[in-house]
């Protein structure tokens, strides 16, 4: 395979990941943080709008990151094409039972690879050089979705090669964990809380992270590590004291403005 069959694959999946970024970070932002700014203020989980330099870096290095991504994963793409992986692109290679537990597993194995990653980046020594950018997001936008440090972006698509070399995957199945966490990433930067009072002490819904949970991690930096689930942070007694009570609180806040 020639240079420019690489350039090419790369400029290819470097365009879609860029319309996807601008898209589905694009719409959520352009219809809390413009359209309906006012009206939906009542929602924000802080309520003061960051300034737009804060988005600007949170622009920046998300597009940085996309760099970082599509490099790994035009590279991976490479490697499956000859073999050298376990993605399947028969779909009938394995069962359907199969092609949604291998989706499943990626999600489960994602959270579980990014609460640990994430609290060794948090180590005293480590957070200062890598983790740092991210959290110079106090009150994130969804343009802070991808907005890492270099480095960080590497450990955080390393998850990718780890699944494709650990178990069968489905080209479909990599997509549809890809739209899962850009939604799920999204959705916990946008700074507004949507679910409703209860959500994080009801039995079957505790299990799930809120966009308040990661908020408070972006403010208090020391607590709520998790991604999509909120097992880790209860197994490890991570959770901030006050979690709870400040999910209330946005809940609160909200029908206050709505009468
Ligand atoms: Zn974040
Ligand atoms: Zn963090």
């Amino acid at each position: 395979m020639s240079g420019y069959i690489f350039i090419k694959e790369y400029m290819t999946g470097l365009g879609v990941d860029l319309i996807r970024y601008f898209v589905f970070a694009g719409a959520p932002f352009l219809l809390l943080y413009v359209i309906f700014r006012s009206r939906l203020v009542r929602f924000k989980i802080q309520q003061k709008f960051p300034e737009d330099k804060h988005m600007v870096r949170e622009i920046s290095y998300s597009l940085l990151s996309m760099l970082i991504f599509n490099l790994v994963a035009v590279s991976l793409f490479v490697l499956a094409r000859h073999g050298y992986t376990r993605v399947y692109t028969d779909i009938h290679a394995h069962s359907m039972v199969y092609f949604v537990f291998s989706i499943i597993a990626f999600i489960v194995a994602h959270d579980t690879y990014f609460y640990w990653s994430h609290r060794f980046m948090h180590l005293r020594k480590v957070y200062p050089y890598v983790h740092l950018i991210h959290h110079k997001s106090f009150n994130p936008t969804p343009w802070a979705t991808f907005s890492f440090h270099p480095i960080e972006a590497v450990m955080q698509v390393l998850i990718l090669p780890i699944m494709v070399f650990a178990i069968p995957l489905h080209p479909l199945a990599i997509l549809a964990w890809s739209m899962f966490q850009l939604l799920l990433n999204v959705g916990g930067h946008t700074g507004y809380e949507l679910f409703r009072s209860g959500f994080t002490r009801r039995i079957h819904t505790r299990w799930s992270n809120t966009a308040t949970h990661h908020n408070m991690h972006h403010r208090y930096v020391t607590s709520n590590f998790g991604l999509y689930f909120n097992i880790w942070d209860q197994i490890m007694g991570t959770n901030h004291d006050k979690y709870h009570e400040e999910f209330e609180a946005a809940i609160a806040r909200r029908k206050e403005a709505a009468v």
